[in-house]
Order: structure tokens, then C-alpha cells, then sequence
């Protein structure tokens, strides 16, 4: 019955596109990249607004696609199901979704040279590559009088919204969390009340009957883009409210379900950071801090490209990482022997998630203990992570390498069997995931910690010239 409703339903859409747009009238596009959702999205909004029909677009970018190592990456499989979602719910407003596979710069010249083009309106990505990207295709566009509008949905506040005094970019993050709140304060949502202008939600579903109607466009397979399914489940995007309620008492045991696992819908944009942190300010403000902490790094980002390959403070360049390459693969494995850090690497390995935590304590083993190199373990992390996020990621591993922006110094050194004892006392998450510790199948320790500590301090030292 359903199935009929909807054939019926597509029937009149195709005969009522043909009529109502002739294919000359001038049409706006909106680019979705890290903002899949059509509630509450800026770009989408402003777009929607313009005074011409839109049609939305995603690009499948080979210069990011062609990078992955593994055919089942599951960043690929949720990407490719949410847009067949986003394209079901643009069908259901008479509209469709433009959906490429390419270099975005060679996309773009075919779809202006197709369309009757008047702009192109998106969300911001501070990412160096999106920024690049970003000035070509305006400068494309450009050449042919089309548009390019852009707009921030990604962040709370951007690169340059919250700096210091002097009006630089503030490089702690315990400044920068408090004048981030001041200036959340600072503006009253439209008509008063409660909150904050900068967390109001754009209604853009007012103006969903501004989209482009056309029939159905085709969708290409995830085969014909490279990639297979993957089995990994993706976390929900709806969180109960006793998570976020609880989260400053649950969120540092990794054996329980204490954090929201929302890392994934940010990255994509599936949900709106805008909602979340109302929701935060009402119910808990360790939660809110957290998400400063994803403005934070992501204006570190914006600010400091250079983190991007290089240590945030210089003066890291020189360490000189041992490298050993049968060690980090037991590293990766989960078989250091220390089983914190174990059981961390086997449900990152195992899931695509791994706690915050235990991220601190794997990533602080693999640099000071085996003292080898924080972009290894990035790397790796990128590789695996279900909410990979470039920012986030390069400032947890230069925080953990002492190399980052953290106030404290490189001799903060986790003592993985003191993290065990303070976190996992009664082993329930080294049980769930290292199912032969305790057993003579479980290897020793790979380094003596004692000897591993001594050995970070002197390295470091040595190297930092002091
Ligand atoms: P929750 O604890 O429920 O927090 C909610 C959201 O706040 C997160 O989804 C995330 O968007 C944001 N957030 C929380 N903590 C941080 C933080 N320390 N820095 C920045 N944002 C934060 N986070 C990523 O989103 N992507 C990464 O690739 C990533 N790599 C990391 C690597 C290392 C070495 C470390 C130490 C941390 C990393 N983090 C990363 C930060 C943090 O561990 C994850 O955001 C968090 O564990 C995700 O779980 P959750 O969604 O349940 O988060």
C-alpha cells in the first residue's frame, strides 16, 4: 500500500516538474558536505531563502575516497546511507539530490556548464584541503558571474570570533573556554528569554517548498564508488537524556555507556551542534565543555594549519621517536601487555569507537612509552575512528605527545596501571575486550613502565634542549 502511495506520489512529481520549470529559470544549489541534515542548517537555510528554487548537491570527493586503505570503511558505508536517506527526504518534497563522484573542481565545471546557475551556497570546513578546494571552485564560479555564499553551521563559534584581547588566537584552551562563554552570554536570543542568539536554530523547514522539483536523479552504488558495506553499527544520534544528565559523573568509566557516541553524526552533521549545546546549557555543563573543546581544536585548526603535519609548539620537531615497527604493531593489535591499553586498542579495533580515556591513555603510551612518533598513532586513529575529525584528532594526539597546546609539560606521563586502578578497578572493560588476560595466552608487559617514564623524561629533555 505504502509502495503504491509513494509511485503515485513520484508520478505526479515528474509530471508536475516538467511543467513548472522550465529549464531556463535560474536555480541556486546547496552543497552538502558536514552538514547532512534539512532542519536547522544554516548554509541550507540562507539558501532556501535566496528567492530561487534549490537543488542540493554532494559531491563523493576521490581526492578524500582515494586516500582510504580499507574497501569496507564504515565512514563511507554511513555516508552513502544517510544521503540515500537525504535524497528519500528531498524526493518527499518533490525534489531530488545531485549526487557526483570526482574531483569537486571537475564536478563543479560540469554541473555550471548543465544548470541554469545563478550561486552555490554552503557551510564552512576549516580543514586547509576544504579551504583550498573551497577558493577554487568560487574562483571557477566566479568566472562565469555565478555565485559562491558561505556560511559557519559546523562550529559554535569560528576561528575568529573568540581571540584575545590583543586579537590573537587563543592557544589554551581554559582562557579560551571562558571567553567562549562570555561571548555565548553576551547576546540574548531574538525576542529575549532564556539562552543564546548564537545557539537559535535556523528554521529551515518553513522554507523546504523552495527546493527544485524534478523527478528522481540517479544514486550511484556504493560498488561503483569502490567501497563495500560494512558490518560496524553506527551509534544512534538520539541520546537518552539520563547520558548527558549523568555525564559528569559516568563519563570517565569506560565500562559504562556514560558519553553520547555522537562523534560520528557531528562529523557529518547529521544532528546540530546548535541544538546539542542548548541542550547541553540546560541539562549538563560538563557536556557543554566538551563541545568548547571541539570549537577549540577546530579553531587551532583554522588558525595554526601547520598542526596539520608539524608539532604546535616547534620546539617538539626534534624528538627522536624510536619508530619500532614490531611494536607498534602490537600496539594496534591491543598486546602491549598492559591491559588498559589493550583493551582500548581492541575496541577501537573491534567497533570504531574507543573512549576518551582511554584514547588519553593509548595515546600517551604510544608516544612517551614506546616513544614513538604522535603522527603514527594518528594516522592510525584517522584510519579507524567512526568520528575521525581531523581537529579533534591532531589535538588529542599532540595534547598526549606534550607537543600540543596543552599547559603542561611533556612530563605528565600516564601510568597505565594507575589509570587502570582509577578507571577500571575491577577490570570490567579489560574483561569485556582482552577475553585472555589474566591467562598465560596474555602476553607481559612490552616495557617496564618505570624504565619506559625514565626513558621518556631523558629523551624529551634532551631533545627540547633543557
Ligand atoms: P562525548 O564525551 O559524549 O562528547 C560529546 C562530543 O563533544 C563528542 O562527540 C565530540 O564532538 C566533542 N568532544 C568531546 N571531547 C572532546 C575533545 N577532547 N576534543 C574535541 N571534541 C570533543 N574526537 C573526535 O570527534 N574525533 C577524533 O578524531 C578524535 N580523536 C581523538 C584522539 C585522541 C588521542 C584523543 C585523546 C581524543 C580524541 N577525540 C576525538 C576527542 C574525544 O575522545 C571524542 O570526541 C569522544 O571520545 C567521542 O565520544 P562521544 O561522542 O561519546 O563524546
Amino acid at each position: 500500500m505504502k509502495r503504491a502511495l509513494a509511485a503515485t506520489a513520484a508520478k505526479a512529481h515528474s509530471e508536475q516538474t516538467a511543467d513548472m520549470h522550465p529549464s531556463q529559470e535560474k536555480i541556486n544549489i546547496f552543497w552538502f558536505r558536514r552538514d547532512l541534515r534539512l532542519h536547522d542548517n544554516a548554509g541550507l537555510y540562507h539558501a532556501l531563502r535566496a528567492g530561487r528554487p534549490v537543488l542540493g548537491v554532494f559531491i563523493f570527493d576521490t581526492h578524500i575516497l582515494d586516500r582510504l586503505e580499507d574497501r569496507d570503511d564504515a565512514r563511507v558505508s554511513f555516508l552513502h546511507q544517510q544521503l540515500a536517506q537525504l535524497k528519500d527526504q528531498l524526493e518527499h518534497l518533490g525534489s531530488s539530490l545531485l549526487v557526483r563522484h570526482g574531483r569537486p573542481l571537475d564536478e563543479w565545471r560540469a554541473i555550471a556548464a548543465s544548470y541554469p546557475l545563478e550561486a552555490v551556497y554552503t557551510n564552512r570546513d576549516y580543514e586547509s584541503y576544504a579551504i583550498e578546494r573551497d577558493e577554487a571552485v568560487k574562483a571557477l564560479l566566479a568566472a562565469s558571474g555565478m555565485g559562491f555564499h558561505t556560511f559557519k553551521d559546523h562550529v559554535i563559534f569560528e576561528g575568529d570570533e573568540v581571540l584575545k584581547a590583543d586579537g590573537k588566537p587563543y592557544t589554551v584552551f581554559s582562557p579560551y573556554g571562558r571567553r567562549w562563554r562570555e561571548k555565548l552570554r553576551s547576546r540574548p536570543p531574538l525576542g529575549g528569554g532564556e539562552g543564546s542568539y548564537y545557539l537559535q536554530s535556523y528554521p529551515t523547514e518553513k522554507y523546504h517548498h523552495h527546493f527544485l522539483k524534478t523527478p528522481a536523479l540517479p544514486f550511484p552504488g556504493l560498488a561503483s564508488l569502490g567501497f563495500e558495506p560494512s558490518a560496524l553499527p553506527i551509534p544512534s544520534a538520539e541520546v537518552s537524556q539520563r547520558i548527558i544528565q549523568d555525564y559528569d559523573k559516568q563519563r570517565n568509566t569506560p565500562s559504562v555507556r556514560g558519553t553520547s557516541r555522537l562523534g560520528i553524526h557531528f562529523r557529518f552533521g547529521t544532528i546540530s551542534v546548535r541544538e546539542k549545546a542548548r541542550r547541553a546549557m540546560v541539562l549538563n555543563d560538563t557536556y557543554l565543555n566538551e563541545l568548547i573543546w571541539r570549537d577549540f581544536y577546530a579553531q587551532i585548526l583554522y588558525n595554526f594549519p601547520q598542526v596539520e603535519k608539524h608539532a604546535f609548539n616547534p620546539k617538539y620537531e626534534h624528538i627522536p621517536w624510536r619508530n619500532n615497527e614490531q611494536e607498534f604493531e602490537r600496539w594496534c593489535t591491543g598486546r602491549t601487555g598492559y591491559p588498559i591499553v589493550d583493551a582500548g586498542m581492541r575496541e577501537l579495533n573491534a567497533t570504531g569507537f574507543m573512549h576518551n580515556r582511554v584514547r588519553m591513555i593509548t595515546a600517551s603510551f604510544l608516544t612517551k612509552h614506546l616513544l614513538i612518533d604522535w603522527r603514527w598513532g594518528e594516522a592510525y586513529f584517522a584510519r579507524k575512528l567512526l568520528d575521525f575529525d581531523l581537529a579533534s584528532n591532531n589535538g588529542g594526539w599532540q595534547w598526549a605527545a606534550g607537543s600540543g597546546t596543552d599547559a603542561a609539560p611533556y612530563f605528565r606521563v600516564f601510568n597505565p596501571t594507575a589509570q587502570q586502578e582509577k578507571f577500571d578497578p575491577q577490570f570490567v572493560y579489560v574483561k569485556q575486550w582482552v577475553p585472555e588476560w589474566g591467562s598465560s595466552a596474555y602476553p607481559a608487559p612490552i616495557v617496564d613502565h618505570k624504565l619506559a617514564r625514565e626513558r621518556c623524561l631523558t629523551t624529551y629533555k634532551q631533545a627540547l634542549g633543557g
